[in-house]
């Protein structure tokens, strides 16, 4: 019998999540994708790195470019989406009627492309407020998650305020995943574009993979699948 539930779920709708989709399939894990379609371009861009001179975000001057709007259903369609805004507006950037439409535009987008629910949300730069709260509950989002930590993330109050037990690239990973299994619930989190696609990094988050796949506790489910576990 499965002891303890895993979930992932990854930001931004980003070229390197091809990548990590095929590794994905590879070890039959779930996921979650949080996407921003209105800031997708029609066609896939590849990643590529800034060359002297050049402006514009960046990770470490890695661009992982975005998956286009033509190819997000081929993409992400084996896997579960949800709101991260239309092109990703944040608390205090925007006012709250901005942001609102902009997770609810997004939602509908997504459903019309899907085909299939996405009562979902991921806080774009984990910026929350009371008052979105209460505006994603109105509008019937089920869970938002934040980018803050919890040991045990199913003390849960408010679902719109989810947190996650840590980053993918967290130092203590295994050990927080073999901790959290006293709780019944482990979700990690991150962008695939923090492996600046270099191999190394794709090596460590693979074998991170392949180690929850070979436990007989682990059982993956979706985002949406831990809002049913959290103590209210
Ligand atoms: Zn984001």
């Amino acid at each position: 019998m499965p002891k303890v539930k895993v979930a992932t779920c990854w930001d931004d709708g980003v070229t390197t999540d091809i990548r990590l989709i095929a590794l994905l399939h590879k070890y039959n894990a779930k996921a979650t994708f949080n996407l921003n379609p209105g800031s997708a371009p029609q066609f896939t861009d590849s990643p590529t790195w800034k060359t002297a001179g050049e402006n514009g975000w960046s990770r470490f001057g890695f661009r992982p470019g975005k998956v286009g709007l033509r190819d997000l259903k081929a993409v992400y369609g084996d896997f579960c989406v949800a709101s991260h805004n239309w092109r990703h507006e944040t608390v205090g950037r925007c006012t709250d009627q901005e942001f609102i439409k902009a997770a609810v535009d997004a939602r509908k987008f997504l459903e019309d492309t899907f085909q299939k629910p996405c009562p979902g949300f991921a806080w774009p730069c984990g910026v929350v407020s009371p008052e979105t709260i209460a505006l994603l509950h109105e509008n019937g989002f089920q869970y938002g998650r934040t980018c803050k930590y919890s040991e045990d993330i199913t003390t849960c109050e408010e679902p719109l305020a989810l947190n996650s037990n840590c980053h993918f690239l967290d130092d203590n990973f295994y050990e927080k995943f073999q901790n959290a299994k006293k709780y019944g619930a482990f979700y990690f989190w991150g962008h695939s574009y923090e492996t600046l696609n270099y191999e190394p990094l794709w090596q460590q988050l693979e074998y991170k993979l392949a180690y929850l796949a070979n436990d007989p506790d682990v059982e993956w489910v979706d985002v949406i699948d831990l809002v049913s576990l959290l103590h209210k």
